[in-house]
């Protein structure tokens, strides 16, 4: 698993910056733990609005769009990719049950995307809290 949970990679760092620079503050590499079960690394966190964003690899995450079956070797990584994803919504759903949003970001999408994706869920997060 630690193998195909790359940090830091380029999408992730230009999202990062992205972010930053548009004024949202976040953490990087923070465990959280939803329940009894293992810690969750999600790529960023905003503690304060409970959001937890996932950017994913199309080739390890099996994007729609670009997970192409792998033609080589494909009883190796056929299954893997497919643990992969089963692993990524059982994650999901845990985060989901802790009263956490979960916002997943492929890597092929561009950054604008990314960004208005972010806020959308942060100011989704205020504007429930402000109606309790
Ligand atoms: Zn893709």
């Amino acid at each position: 698993m630690r193998a195909n949970r790359k940090r830091d990679t380029g999408p992730e760092l230009r999202l990062r910056s992205a972010l930053h620079r548009s004024g949202l503050r976040f953490r990087v590499n923070h465990a959280i733990r939803p329940d009894a079960g293992r810690m969750v690394r999600p790529d960023i966190v905003f503690s304060r609005a409970r959001l937890a964003v996932f950017v994913d690899g199309c080739f390890w995450h099996a994007c729609p769009e670009h997970g192409t079956n792998p033609r080589r070797n494909s009883s190796y990584w056929r299954p893997k990719l497919d643990r992969n994803v089963v692993r990524d919504r059982q994650v999901d759903e845990r985060l989901s049950a802790a009263g956490w949003q979960v916002l997943r970001i492929w890597e092929h999408q561009t950054v604008d995307e990314a960004v208005a994706l972010v806020r959308g869920a942060v100011h989704a997060d205020r504007r429930r809290t402000d109606h309790l």
